[in-house]
């Protein structure tokens, strides 16, 4: 069990609120570049201060005189407070990558809104860390929910993951986010995305084909280093086969030409650049244009600058 693995680290500062065991646990402080400065709806600051609140909570909870709650059951996850969900299964999809499924109670489920994340809290070096991921199952599927995660050799939250044996407890709480839906909001929507990006981008496409009444023509452009690292391409021809879903698996480490184009799909080859994104936007004669865009910080910076000098304003670019 992961439950309860943590080890004894040197304290940040002795917190005066928190008992002389719990102080092994403080929740690590994020580093100073973590934060992107574009006033995020939850910035990692924000999660960093909940979680501080979170384990003084937890040590009067366990140690000191306030009164024990009674768990509030009526969402299988909490916003506020962590919640042990079983490790069900884990599925690899390509290196470094995998799809892990956790249990909820029979029939129930997370019931997330569009494109919203959850946080993760392990122990990495006998400090804790929090992680944000998107869960890609969909808000209907009962009795459990997935998380696609790619690990890094060098990364924190990675090494920890790493250990997961099915059968663990691991902790999970929110949801979180800002992004808002309404059907035909945006008549041409483009989704930008990189890698692992594309987890909360499933989640919109999914929301769109699902209502009938939405006539949002949706244009993704997916990129990946290679073929083989492209993510959930099974599911995604799926939904390519929708009337107004295109997607173009973009490549940005292959010869142009050297992948055969199967089940119809649409490759391209090298980095987006303002004038591939110019002609994207060009594309949607006229019609109210919302961009979604969403991979690591500096792509995601990248093609904001783009987006806006191929004329697109502030407030049309979702940055997940
Ligand atoms: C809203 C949101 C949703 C997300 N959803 C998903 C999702 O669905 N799936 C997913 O896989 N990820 C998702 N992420 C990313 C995820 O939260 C983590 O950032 C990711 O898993 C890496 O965490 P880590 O602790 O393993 O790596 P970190 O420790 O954060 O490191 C990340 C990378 O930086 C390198 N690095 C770390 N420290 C240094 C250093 N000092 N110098 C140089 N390099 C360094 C590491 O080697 C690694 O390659 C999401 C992020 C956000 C903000």
């Amino acid at each position: 069990m992961v439950q309860g693995n943590y080890s004894v680290m040197a304290s940040e500062t002795m917190d005066p609120d928190v008992c002389e065991q719990c102080q092994s646990i403080r929740p690590a402080t994020p580093p100073i570049d973590s934060c992107c400065g574009s006033g995020c709806a939850v910035c990692v600051y924000d999660i960093h201060d909940q979680e501080i609140q979170l384990w003084k909570k937890t040590c009067k909870r366990k140690h000191g005189a306030e009164e024990i709650q009674i768990e509030d059951n009526t969402t299988v996850m909490d916003l506020m407070d962590y919640r042990y969900y079983t490790l069900q299964s884990i599925v690899p999809v390509c290196a470094n990558t995998a799809v892990y499924r956790f249990m909820l109670p029979p029939g129930r489920k997370l019931d997330l809104s569009i494109a919203k994340h959850i946080i993760l809290r392990g122990i990495h070096n006998g400090k804790v860390i929090t992680r944000q991921y998107t869960p890609i199952s969909s808000p209907h599927d009962a009795g459990f929910f997935e998380v696609l995660i790619k690990l890094y050799p060098g990364g924190d939250m990675s090494q920890y993951i790493k250990q997961w044996k099915i059968g663990d407890e691991v902790e999970w709480r929110g949801p979180f986010g800002s992004f808002t839906y309404q059907p035909n909001e945006g008549h041409y929507m483009i989704a930008i995305a990189a890698g692992t990006g594309i987890t909360p981008i499933i989640q919109v496409m999914r929301h769109i084909i699902e209502n009938e009444e939405d006539e949002t023509v949706f244009r993704l452009l997916y990129t990946c280093r290679n073929y083989d690292e492209i993510l959930l391409r099974e599911t995604l021809n799926e939904l390519a086969l929708y009337w107004n879903i295109t997607i173009i698996f973009n490549l940005t480490q292959s010869l142009a030409g050297s992948h055969p184009t199967e089940y119809g799909e649409i490759i391209q080859y090298g980095r987006f650049t303002q004038k591939r994104l110019s002609k994207e936007v060009a594309a949607s004669m006229g019609r109210p244009v919302r961009v979604l865009v969403c991979g690591t910080r500096s792509f995601e910076n990248d093609m904001i600058t783009f987006l806006k000098e191929s004329g697109v304003q502030a407030n049309s670019i979702e940055k997940f």
